[in-house]
């Protein structure tokens, strides 16, 4: 329906990539850059431009509504702004999908992608595909998903004027669909639907019941002035805490009377709502267009492709491999054709063909910190494999230092340096740079694993054995089993007794 992020289990069926010759209608291809924002777009330049001004306005106004929270990307973003459903999904899921998406949501730890449809109405999609990425940015992986949609929708009904902005105004089609519903979801129920979900994948009354209450819940709470309490009540779930006692100590309410108050809320008549001042009126002025040749946009095709999948097999690598060495036959200088290969080469494990696309990438383009984060994974998985003195003129750390120059937000290159500094036996400074890349971006549980692997490397067992308890609670089973493992019992016979 609104947004999508990959469930795995979706996913699991055979991979088919989607053919990338250029088709003879091929539209126009612009990229626009906002101070903040990259697009690319079919969809012609002025609503793409409109689109960028209204995510800056938008990211403008979280910062002022949220003072403590980052707008900045934990990996570099780009807005995919596309003529219609239709097309979002085709590039989110290959040809032959059947779900359908006005804007999709698809975070990465390399980058992350945003498309939409910007061809009718769009602004409520782009505000709520763009209220995930900024909530992305500020939580953890323990937040559930009502708060997820629902911080979204709340989002979605931004309001930009040239007087001022107003963030938190009532959707009217949901509230009139609670209204006649009549009843709410228990909350019980609510806290535990997840991404694999029916009530989440699912068109109907019952999914759209969800995303009604969700955005009535994150209303109340920001009515309530209880927002900051959210995170708390997540965390203190994701502990094992029960319901009720995690909604009475971070709300400060029963759950029964939480409910009632729901109910009332959603037939009150007045619903209050942020007023801004106004932060940008209209496009910037920074705004800078520049045409995409086709085979640019056929190797970010593939790659979007790529992220919207969580299981790639080596015939997949290699048929991905196969896509980018055609694209190069027709502009053998094209970046991110040559990137892509380099990362289809790094997946199957050729190192050597890698470094030679990743290594060209860079030279062709050194202000892309996609590219230098690209050459820096490589560079990470040959250290691993102690071939580094193949390259001895290259190094994770100066890549790493390219990348956050441009991009000094950009999470996983943080992971990198903290890798190579732990290799060469700095486990202080690579405890310090870890943390620094779960402080970008706090949703990922593989860096929590990796600062936990390296504090028992450091026999720092206290806080290593802390941070898994608290994994091994974790959504996510492959997390669960990695966790299981650090803690198996070589791990506890090692712990020094007292601890
Ligand atoms: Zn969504």
């Amino acid at each position: 329906m609104r947004c999508f992020r990959p469930p795995g289990v979706l996913f699991l069926g055979l991979f088919m990539l989607a053919t990338v010759n250029a088709r003879a209608s091929d539209p126009t291809w612009l990229q626009i850059r906002s101070p903040h924002f990259r697009l690319i777009t079919d969809a012609g330049e002025k609503r793409a431009i409109e689109v960028a001004a209204r995510c800056e306005q938008m990211r403008s106004a979280f910062l002022m509504l949220m003072p403590k929270a980052t707008a900045d990307d934990p990996a570099p973003l780009l807005i995919v702004a596309l003529r219609s459903h239709q097309e979002v999904d085709e590039l989110a899921q290959g040809r032959g999908g059947k779900l359908r998406h006005a804007g999709i949501f698809l975070p990465g730890s390399d980058q992350t992608f945003i498309l939409l449809d910007i061809s009718d109405g769009p602004w409520r999609t782009v505000y709520h595909e763009y209220a995930h990425e900024l909530l992305h940015a500020n939580t953890s992986a323990s937040v559930q998903m009502w708060f997820e949609e629902g911080f979204a929708e709340y989002f979605s009904t931004l309001k930009s004027s040239s007087k001022g902005i107003e963030i938190g105004e009532v959707p009217i089609g949901e509230l009139q669909f609670l209204r006649q519903n009549g009843k709410l979801l228990r909350l019980s129920d609510l806290v535990r639907v997840n991404q694999n979900s029916d009530v989440y994948n699912h068109n109907g009354p019952l999914q759209a019941a969800f995303y009604a209450q969700s955005w009535l819940l994150v209303h109340y709470l920001f009515d309530h002035g209880l927002i900051n309490r959210a995170q708390p009540f997540f965390s203190a779930m994701a502990a094992g805490v029960p319901l009720d006692q995690a909604i009475l100590d971070s709300f400060r309410i029963k759950t029964e009377k939480l409910e009632q108050e729901l109910l009332v809320y959603a037939r009150g008549e007045k619903f209050r709502y942020f007023s801004l001042p106004a932060v940008i009126a209209g496009p910037s002025p920074d705004v800078t267009v520049e045409n995409l040749n086709l085979v640019t946009v056929s190797a970010l095709e593939l790659e979007i492709h790529w992220h919207g999948r969580t299981e790639h097999s080596k015939v997949d690598a290699m048929a991905l491999a196969a896509d980018y060495t055609s694209l190069l036959r027709r502009d053998p200088e094209n970046t991110a054709a040559l990137r892509g290969l380099g990362l289809a080469y790094l997946e199957l494990g050729e190192y050597q063909a890698s470094f030679d696309g990743l290594r060209h990438a860079v030279q062709r383009d050194p202000n892309s910190a996609v590219n230098h984060h690209a050459l820096a994974r490589l560079l990470n998985a040959i250290d691993i494999a102690g071939l580094q003195d193949a390259h001895p003129e290259f190094s994770v750390e100066q890549e790493a230092q390219a990348c956050t120059s441009l991009e000094p937000h950009f999470a996983d290159v943080y992971r990198l340096e903290a890798l190579a500094l732990a290799a060469r036996g700095n486990f202080n400074e690579a405890i310090a740079m870890m943390r620094q890349a779960i402080a970008l971006s706090p949703r990922m549980e593989s860096y929590e694993l990796s600062l936990a692997d390296l504090e028992l490397r450091k026999h720092d067992y206290v806080p290593a054995l802390a941070l898994l308890h608290q994994l091994e609670n974790s959504r996510d089973p492959e997390v669960v089993k990695r966790a299981e493992y650090f803690l198996s019992s070589d791990v506890q016979e090692a712990v020094p007794s007292g601890h």
